[in-house]
């Protein structure tokens, strides 16, 4: 089963609808393996997005990842990485289609609610970025 892992940003946390996002994913199909509330440090934030290094938004990406708690959410499903942006819809919500998270929960193009992998490779990599194997269940 492909893997991919979604963020809930801290604007969502904030505005309360991690409720909301989590049933959007499994509504959507997704089985939940590993998920959890933490805090990223300021650290964990920039080489996270490390491949955003050289772009003008990093600096405030960073700030803002490690401003307040996010729950970070290990998923898997058949063709887990597109299905997973399709349902997210796009990075800017004023692009996002109707009924994608992005549409009803982002604030803006930074705050945007919600993390997705890009690639399948990338979705395992940044599953153990934050879990052990050892944490995720029914895999
Ligand atoms: N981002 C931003 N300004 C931009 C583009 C991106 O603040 O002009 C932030 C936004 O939070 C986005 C993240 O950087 O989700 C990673 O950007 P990417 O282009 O990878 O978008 P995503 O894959 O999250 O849709
Ligand atoms: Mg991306």
């Amino acid at each position: 089963m492909e893997r991919t892992l979604c963020i809930i940003k801290p604007d969502a946390v904030r505005k309360n609808v991690i409720g909301e996002i989590i049933a959007m994913l499994t509504g959507g199909g997704f089985t939940v393996l590993g998920l959890k509330l933490i805090q990223l440090s300021g650290q964990d934030a920039e080489r996270f997005y490390e491949v955003h290094k050289e772009r003008p938004f990093y600096g405030g990406l960073v700030e803002f990842m490690s401003g307040g708690p996010v729950v970070v959410v290990a998923l898997a499903k058949e063709n887990a990485v597109a299905d997973y942006r399709k349902l997210i819809g796009a990075t800017d919500p004023a692009e996002a289609e109707e009924g994608t998270v992005r549409k009803r929960f982002a604030s803006s193009k930074g705050e945007n609610a919600v993390h997705g992998s890009d690639s399948v490779e990338n979705g395992k990599n940044e599953i153990a970025f934050f879990f052990a194997e050892r944490e995720l269940v029914g895999a």
